[in-house]
């Protein structure tokens, strides 16, 4: 691996910093993106575990010895009908902590080891928080997890067995923000959403559908966004591949939000050049409610570069989707059937016969309350 060659690079100022250095952000503010060189040594991958860690020459870790893995990721890719129509999704829901977002965790906690730090911040709506958590604890590393106050019991109860310190916050999802902000002024931050070595866990998502689909890129993905940390992973993975030749085309990125929290929605309909204030409402949909994402104008970007689309769904759209997927068999939590109600939504104005990938998400033993409830509305 030509490792010396790659960097992180600042998005705001271009300011270009070695791979080890142990931040988070640019001395300007601005956010960091990494600059890496992947390989995909197709024959090698095909004979490896079926795990992420199959494309290890796209993962930018340099030590092997530092990677933290529960044999997470190579999910498999099911054929589900949304109104007649075959939609290939990835059981996302089945990861050792009950969401994708180990994907990320496990990329940006084998850093944290490679790093030599020992101690980490992170604040989350629930599933990053797990992640995290339970990848420190795998690492004997120690992690302070901020959440809002009003975040699912079930996940609150999960990050304490992990044995991290829990920080419930009064207040918003920013609240939660500015806390966390603040303890890491002295702890490196694993921010999910900060963090660009999260992202390069999230983009094995894009390489396990493209192997999956016999080295091939679907015509379209449908993907939640709120902070994007699946949806930029999954365009940078798709952007790794075309740019090592294995596929020929990026697939069509259609970003799902919840009509409660959607300034990405209204800023990609509206055309603007700013990401827009928004009144959030409470959303069933808690894990993608996120009013200022703070990587919101890349993600813009990147569904406008893959010549996407948004779609916004409503409580009512989210419970429907949620029954009509537990009748198949399937049972994920709310924030998930945003996605899958984005499915149903689109597909009833797809008439040509392109291959569409989505996900499930996270999984509904998280939010037992929360199913209790709908199941009784
Ligand atoms: C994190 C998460 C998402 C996507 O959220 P982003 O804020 O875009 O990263 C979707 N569903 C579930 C279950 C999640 O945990
Ligand atoms: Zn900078």
């Amino acid at each position: 691996m030509e490792i010396d060659m790659d960097r992180l690079v600042c998005t705001e100022c271009n300011e270009e910093f070695p791979l080890n250095e142990k931040i988070w952000k640019c001395t300007c503010g601005g956010l960091l993106d990494i600059d890496f060189k992947s390989a995909f040594p197709v024959d090698k991958i095909k004979g490896r575990k079926p795990t992420m860690w199959r494309y290890r020459e796209a993962i930018p870790i340099l030590d092997d010895k530092n990677i933290i893995s529960f044999d997470e990721g190579f999910t498999p890719l099911i054929d589900v009908a949304f109104n007649d129509k075959s939609v290939l999704v990835k059981q996302d829901h089945l990861f050792p902590t009950g969401s994708y977002k180990d994907r990320g965790a496990s990329v940006l906690v084998s850093k944290v080891g490679e790093l030599a730090i020992r101690k980490v911040v992170e604040d989350s709506s629930g599933n990053a928080g797990c992640a995290i958590a339970a990848y420190c604890a795998k690492a004997q590393i120690d992690c302070e997890i901020f959440v809002p106050e009003d975040t699912a019991a079930g996940k609150l109860a999960q990050i304490q067995f992990y044995k991290a310190k829990l920080n419930k916050i009064p207040g918003s999802r920013e609240d939660t923000g500015h806390a966390v902000l603040k303890a890491a002024e002295i702890y490196y931050y694993a921010s999910h959403s900060w963090n660009p070595f999260f992202f390069h866990g999230t983009k094995t998502f894009a390489f396990e559908v493209c192997e999956q689909l016999g080295w091939k890129s679907p015509d379209t993905v449908i993907l939640p966004v709120g902070n994007g940390t699946l949806l930029l992973g999954a365009y940078i993975g798709f952007n790794e591949l075309l740019g090592a030749g294995i596929i020929d085309k990026i697939p069509k990125i259609i970003a799902v939000q919840a009509v409660n929290c959607a300034p990405l929605y209204k800023a990609f309909k509206e055309h603007l050049e700013e990401i827009p204030e928004i009144d959030k409402k409470d959303a069933l949909a808690e894990g993608i409610a996120i009013a200022k994402p703070i990587r919101g104008k890349q993600i813009v970007e990147a569904v406008k570069e893959s010549k996407g689309d948004f779609i916004a769904v409503d409580d009512w759209e989210i419970k429907k989707s949620l029954r009509d997927i537990g009748e198949k068999g399937f049972y994920i939590e709310p924030t998930a059937a945003s996605t899958t109600a984005g499915i149903s939504k689109y597909v009833q104005r797809s008439h040509s016969d392109e291959t569409i990938v989505s996900v499930f998400t996270g999984n509904g033993l998280k939010t037992t309350e929360k199913m209790v409830k709908i199941l009784d509305e």
